[in-house]
């Protein structure tokens, strides 16, 4: 075992902080990474504070990591000591079920081990422990290659906010000439956005803050509609091939289903704490509408999104914070005041 330390929350309404804990030594499969860089996502904020009711405290979040390889296992083949490296949100899966056998690890039916929060295959009895610390341990399958052409800490969200936005998309086969929908623009949607206009889909990004219109059309939407204005609303009825809602809290589901066109999906993508208000199956059923939902991504997607963002220069917008800020941070993040991405500077824990 390797000394390590990072930021962890004791309980539900304590404030992140400093936490000395041990990592595995790397087994023959293993890659061990000096974490440069990790992503804050909203789960990492219902998951601390126990909005989903499944905290196992203390308990380190981060599933956005980008860092440099420091040491690999010796049957280790597809990496090497130096090379820049990924991990999103799981680091194992039983490799064996149909889910882990097509790719769709984040499926996987006999259970798949989160990056941090879920029982600790290697460590029977610990939890696993996320990118808010110096370093972590993983298995290769579940290590990501990380071009050089991109800023590394603006790739750091692409490992959760990326590939969760990147694979309905995909899967719903959004492309050009169609008109799709975004809803909310924070960490997920922005990266919505992007990936939606590099489709070629006419982009419509939906916001309760008049504020982000501009930015949203820098970052690639067509038009920018303010979701509580009921009469711009209307103006889209029946319009919509794909809506993709990345809203992290419960709100009124109709009003975006019925900007559906026959046969049009909304796929939902966020988890609130508590449920949405039942929505409209009438709205449903009178245009053969669908109600979906996406979880991130696999691992051979993630790196077809990686190669996909190296290629078309797509990172995330970022807002660099030191590791000492990850309290105030979640405040803003609540208050939608992120632009659009706060990624944590590792280096920064040196200064705890
Ligand atoms: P985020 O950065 O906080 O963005 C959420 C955005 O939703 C906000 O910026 C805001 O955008 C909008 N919003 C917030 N409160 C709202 C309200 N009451 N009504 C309407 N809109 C509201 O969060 P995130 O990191 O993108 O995560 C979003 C959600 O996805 C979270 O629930 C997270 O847990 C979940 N998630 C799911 C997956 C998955 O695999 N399915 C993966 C990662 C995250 P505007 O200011 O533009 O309105
Ligand atoms: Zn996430
Ligand atoms: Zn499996």
């Amino acid at each position: 075992m390797t000394k390590t330390s990072g930021y962890a929350a004791q309980s539900k309404t304590s404030p992140l902080a400093p936490f000395d804990f041990e990592r595995r030594d790397p087994g023959p499969k293993d890659i061990a990474i000096e974490i440069l860089f990790c992503g804050v996502c909203h789960s990492d904020l219902h998951t601390v504070r126990n909005e989903w009711n499944n905290a196992v405290y203390p308990l380190v979040p981060g599933h956005e990591i980008v860092g440099r390889i420091t040491a690999v296992g010796k049957e280790v083949k597809a990496f090497k000591v130096g090379d820049m490296a990924g991990v999103g949100c799981l680091v194992d899966s039983c490799r064996d079920c149909i889910d882990c056998r097509d790719g769709l690890e984040q499926f996987c039916v006999n259970g798949m081990v989160f990056t941090y929060n879920s029982p600790d295959k290697h460590l029977p009895g610990k939890m696993t422990y996320g990118g808010y610390s110096r370093h972590i341990v993983v298995d290769e399958h579940f290590v990501l290659h990380i071009s050089d052409k991109l800023n590394p800490a603006a790739v750091a969200p692409l490992l959760c906010a990326g590939i969760t936005t990147y694979s309905p998309l995909r899967h719903w086969k959004v492309t050009a000439g169609q008109k799709v929908g975004v809803v909310g623009l924070g960490g997920l949607g922005h990266m919505g956005v992007k990936f939606s206009h590099a489709f070629g889909a006419h982009t419509v990004l939906f916001t309760t803050s008049p504020g982000k219109a501009e930015d949203a059309k820098r970052l690639g939407a067509d038009e920018v509609v303010i979701s509580k204005n009921p009469d711009e609303m209307k103006r889209h009825l029946n319009s919509f091939d794909f809506i993709l809602n990345t809203v992290a809290a419960p709100h009124n589901l109709d009003s975006f289903t019925e900007l559906l066109k026959r046969d049009g999906t909304m796929c939902l993508v966020g988890v609130p704490e508590h449920p949405h208000p039942t929505p409209n199956i009438a709205n449903l059923i009178f245009r053969r509408r669908q109600l979906a939902g996406s979880l991130i991504g696999g691992l051979k997607e993630t790196q077809e999104m990686l190669d996909f963002c190296a290629e078309h220069g797509i990172v995330s917008d970022i807002e660099m914070i030191p590791m000492q800020k990850i309290n105030e941070s979640y405040e803003r993040m609540l208050k939608s005041d992120v632009k659009y991405r706060f990624v944590i500077d590792m280096a920064s824990l040196g200064r705890s």
